[in-house]
């Protein structure tokens, strides 16, 4: 006899299943590269956001491996009680140090992921005297943040900057936060952010800025979206996953360091868990001189040309390429059974790309998330345009 609460849920999965919703994980056995091997088989991989090629770099590996030999393998607390390590405070001095161009007395705080480092800084940041000025493509995590923080929330649509600043005009609000997402990461595009800037200076906001997708890809120093856009500011919060282009985990936060310092005092996210394993953060000190050198300059050159070639050899019929210029490459299908059956004929070619379904993005928007890395090929890039003009033709 199954129990009944148990029955009711099983109910509500057969429903997902029924409107093409279920989702299901496919386990890699080899390190995140193109060439992965999943359920016992090689595939050709355009879904990670490994832009840079750098999870399975020699150099980044070795350093993961001298940090555990260093460090050990965990932390063993949080950073306000004991398990706040050397490698911990070394990242985030160069982390501050690399932001600084773009905002001046810049500290960092490095978190375990990108996740709860936006559960911290918008449940610290913001309060219930607080409106926030959320963009509508905004990542769960920020929407999540915002819940969390029990501040008054305004949503203001994809790339609208007119209606935002109606929304800022009309704010009575103490504390006024914009936050957004600067690379959009389901659709690959940028948001204007030096005119979000103009705006939060024109209303005395703060302007929180999820650069998940940018750090290390975009700007020629590989500083992410703040350099691409030549944003500049004290008023900026920005939030840089490591986990992505930097090719190991976690996520930091830099900004000025009286946000950085109220942060270590009162983000909850932040306060009540274990400190990330330290030989990450060591790993992280070699991702970063790679991301900032010559090495990171070379493989950016390379991730250009690729997503060139990209745009340049499709050939789509009913399916649309959305006008992006970053790794992120959607190609909208519509529906969730016609996006699952692409993915799937992809699939069987040997080609893993992502399939994209509600609730993640709009209902009828169902989407191949293709992400381009430096990892790839000029080849493997021609072999997946190719197989996609066969099958939208
Ligand atoms: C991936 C992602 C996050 C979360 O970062 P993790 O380190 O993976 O937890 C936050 N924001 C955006 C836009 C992301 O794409």
């Amino acid at each position: 006899m199954t129990l009944p609460l148990i029955a009711r849920l099983d109910t509500k999965l057969d429903q997902l299943a029924a409107r093409g919703l279920q989702r299901r994980r496919r386990t890699t056995e080899s390190p995140c590269a193109p060439q992965v091997q999943v359920d016992g088989r090689t595939m050709l991989a355009f879904c990670s956001n490994d832009y840079l090629g750098l999870a399975a770099h020699p150099q980044v590996i070795e350093a993961l491996r001298e940090g555990a030999s260093r460090y050990g393998a965990g932390s063993g607390a949080s950073h306000l009680i004991s398990g706040h390590a050397h490698a911990h405070a070394q990242l985030e001095d160069l982390l501050a140090a690399f932001m600084q161009p773009d905002i001046a007395a810049a500290r960092a705080l490095y978190f375990c992921t990108g996740y709860m480092a936006n559960l911290a800084v918008l449940s610290a940041m913001a309060d219930r005297d607080t409106d926030l000025f959320c963009e509508q493509f905004n990542h769960a995590s920020l929407i999540d943040g915002a819940r969390l923080s029990r501040a008054s929330v305004q949503i203001y649509p994809h790339g609208d900057v007119d209606q935002l600043a109606l929304q800022l005009a009309t704010s009575k609000a103490s504390n006024k936060i914009v936050v957004t997402d600067s690379v959009f990461s389901m659709d690959g595009d940028v948001a204007p952010l030096a005119a979000l800037l103009a705006l939060c200076e024109q209303h005395d906001a703060w302007l929180l800025v999820d650069d998940a997708h940018g750090f290390g890809v975009l700007g020629e120093h590989g500083r992410g979206a703040l350099e691409h856009c030549a944003v500049r500011s004290q008023r900026v919060i920005y939030m840089g996953t490591l986990g992505k282009a930097a090719g190991v985990a976690g996520a930091f936060i830099a900004a000025h360091e009286s946000v950085i310092e109220w942060l270590v005092q009162r983000a909850r996210p932040y306060i009540y868990s274990t400190a990330a394993p330290p030989a990450l953060a060591h790993a992280l000190l070699t991702s970063l001189a790679i991301i900032a050198g010559p090495e990171g300059q070379r493989r950016r050159a390379h991730l250009t040309r690729l997503i060139a070639d990209f745009r340049a050899g499709l050939r789509l019929q009913q399916w649309q390429l959305m006008p992006s210029h970053t790794p992120i490459q959607p190609v909208i299908i519509g529906t969730n059974d016609a996006t699952m059956s692409a993915a799937g004929s992809l699939y069987a070619a040997g080609l893993w790309v992502g399939a994209i379904r509600p609730p993640t993005v709009p209902v009828g928007t169902g989407r191949l998330r293709i992400t381009l890395s430096a990892a790839h090929t000029q080849d493997e890039v021609t072999q997946l345009v190719a197989a996609l003009n066969g099958l939208a033709a």
